[in-house]
């Protein structure tokens, strides 16, 4: 027997909109892009929504469902509360149409993060790496930029400030690099000064919601943050660098194993 809903799903442009209900049957196990793409086919035919894999991995559909940031296609309409849902785009970014967003600010803050710059190959042109520092960096890469943990964190959402913080998605876009034994750009004056790591107070809503389940704060923000005050506020630190000189984290190739 299919479930009956009510979709109050939000309609509009950057100029302005509202909620509009649907009524709609729900088959067993649905997903809520089934539902919206139902919705479109027999009562919103301009409906705008966003989607491409429905496998939790192209991270396209990320929208408020109920009022939580989440990927659509990985929430089961029998995974919500009994009742009406309400469905409504990213909050903290620019409106296009309906539910789609436009999320070009944060590809603009990726090209500001240099890209990894490994040393040159050593002579047997093989690169080495300790296994638990490729793990490191390999939780980092499991992103797949639904830009929920953007959309949720309360620098961007609530203060605006993207102007002063890059958001967590490209902190840890940071870390993937700055963790990296092999990259040779010294990213702490950046991740201080540019990317804004000084704003993220650790309230870890980022990492609630990411899908892939990236330890955001414990294992990129803080750690980056731990850098920046070994840099600039520790005062052993900062005597030991004036003695024996250095700015720099060492990354010389480490030795084969
Ligand atoms: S932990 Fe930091 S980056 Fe994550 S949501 Fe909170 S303030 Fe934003
Ligand atoms: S870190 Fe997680 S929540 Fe943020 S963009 Fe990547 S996958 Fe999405």
């Amino acid at each position: 027997m299919p479930d009956k809903r009510t979709f109050h799903v939000w309609r509009g442009n950057a100029e302005g909109g509202d909620f509009e209900s649907y009524d709609t049957e729900v088959d067993e196990g649905m997903v809520v892009p089934d539902v919206l793409l139902r919705v479109q086919a027999h009562q919103a035919g301009d409906l705008a929504l966003r989607w491409n894999c429905k496998a939790g991995k192209c991270g396209s559909c990320s929208m408020e469902v109920n009022g939580k940031p989440a990927l659509a296609c990985m929430t089961r309409m029998n995974s919500l509360p009994e009742g009406d849902v309400t469905v409504q785009p990213l909050k903290t970014f620019p409106i296009m149409k309906d539910l789609v967003c436009d999320v070009s600010w944060n590809y603009e803050m990726n090209k500001r993060i240099p890209p990894f710059s490994p040393p040159p190959l050593p002579e047997d042109g093989r690169y080495r790496m300790m296994q638990e520092d490729v793990d490191r960096v390999q939780e980092f890469r499991k992103c797949i930029e639904c830009f929920l943990c953007q959309d949720v964190c309360h620098v961007l959402r609530e203060h605006a400030r993207k102007d002063k913080f890059v958001g967590p998605r490209f902190m840890i876009r940071a870390a993937s690099l700055d963790m990296h034994p092999l990259d040779q750009e010294d990213r702490i004056p950046a991740i201080k000064d540019e990317y804004g790591s000084g704003f993220c107070n650790i309230t870890r809503c980022c990492t609630e919601v990411c899908p892939e389940h990236i330890g955001i704060t414990d294992n990129g923000i803080i750690p980056l943050k731990e850098r920046v005050v070994d840099r600039y506020y520790d005062p052993l630190a900062i005597l030991m660098r004036k003695l024996f000189g250095g700015k720099k984290k060492a990354k010389d190739q480490p030795s084969a194993k």
